[in-house]
């Protein structure tokens, strides 16, 4: 699919002339720097952090994008992929008059974005037994005020894949925008579509440096796309929105993709471990196929197997709110030891419990 970017950019965003940061507005050398207010004696700490941070992040997105054999302009860098949520519907969607599409059970910062947004939701259910996505269904949906769907592979809370053939059917169908959300992706066996940016200008493409990555409390996350989109994202996020601490940490950890690697197999290994496990106990009724770093685990009741954990003191998330998801518990996968913990727990619970 290629599609005319401009013509489907909100109105405002499209005369929308960036903020111009001091440091832009000098090109050439200096060493004198007078240009922004900062402080000239500099930080109250050993560490200097008294000049502002590059606003477009050059170096390190530069090294994001030959990790992923792309082009600087391909990438953008945010406080966390969920700025990249938020902006693709600030860019996009007119408040108050235009939609997206989500396909629930699915994660819930599309929805609040968009709720945020005032735009409104279209809501396709997964395919309830294999939590497929519905591509004929989501095809239907569209309407002509439709501007974004997201669809996330693997899907959280129910960890699979969604099928790659209908994503890219998807993509290749619809005038307008496609995210896909690939926070778990490094867990995957399937491929990333990352790829696929250059053939399609509509492909967003989300990643997260805060689940295979560890970096969680640092709030990194990428964007993947054609460049006229990563300029509208750069254009309209805040100016210094990925500190200097951030993009220097980044930048060595990027440069350890062994151990990144190494860690997401051992993971994998406790994952099947975990499941196993939690296979065997007489509370837990289905464990659904994980492409992730978690298990949706339906149990006989999910209310009061959540309340024992809380009371032993181990946080797993009940999802049970969620479409299709009755009596469903989402375990993120921990060390061998946290997951030893949580069978041992589940353990107590059933027998104190008459089946
Ligand atoms: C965890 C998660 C994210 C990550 O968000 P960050 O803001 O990068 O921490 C994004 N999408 C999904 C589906 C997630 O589960």
């Amino acid at each position: 699919m290629n599609i005319d970017i401009t013509k489907i950019v909100r109105p405002n965003i499209n005369y929308l002339k960036g903020y111009s940061s001091a440091r832009d507005e000098f090109t050439g050398k200096a060493d004198v720097f007078l240009d922004a207010n900062e402080n000239s004696l500099g930080s109250p700490v050993l560490s200097d952090h008294s000049r502002y941070p590059d606003p477009l992040q050059v170096d390190v997105r530069t090294q994001i994008a030959k990790d992923n054999g792309l082009n600087t302009e391909n990438v953008f860098l945010g406080n966390g992929s969920d700025e990249a949520i938020d902006l693709m519907l600030r860019i996009f969607c007119r408040p108050g008059q235009d939609n997206v599409i989500i396909c629930p059970p699915t994660y819930g910062m599309y929805a609040v974005c968009a709720d945020i947004n005032d735009i409104s939701l279209i809501k396709v259910p997964l395919l309830q037994e294999t939590f497929d996505v519905d591509t004929e269904n989501v095809l239907s949906a569209i309407n002509r005020n439709t501007k974004i769907i997201f669809l996330c592979s693997p899907n959280n809370p129910t960890g699979n894949n969604l099928s790659r053939t209908s994503i890219i059917e998807i993509v290749e169908r619809f005038q307008g925008i496609v995210v896909v959300d690939e926070a778990y992706i490094h867990f995957s066996e399937q491929a990333s579509l990352i790829d696929l940016i250059n053939e399609h200008n509509n492909l967003v493409v989300t990643q997260t440096f805060s689940k295979a990555w560890g970096l969680a409390g640092l709030r990194l996350g990428t964007a993947f796309a054609d460049k006229k989109i990563i300029s509208l994202m750069n254009k309209v996020k805040y100016p210094y929105n990925v500190s200097d601490i951030n993009q220097t940490l980044l930048l060595s950890a990027i440069d350890k993709q062994e151990t990144m690697k190494s860690r997401t197999t051992e993971l994998i290994e406790l994952k099947t471990e975990l499941q196993q496990d939690l296979s065997k106990l007489k509370s837990v009724v289905r464990i659904y196929p994980s492409d992730a770093n978690f298990l949706l685990t339906k149990v006989t009741n999910a209310a009061e197997l959540y309340e024992h954990l809380m009371n032993e003191g181990i946080i797993v998330r009940n999802r049970s709110k969620e479409l299709h998801c009755d009596n469903c518990l989402r375990i993120t996968v921990g060390t061998k030891e946290e997951n030893r913990r949580l069978v041992k727990s589940i353990q107590r619970y059933e027998e104190s419990t008459i089946y």
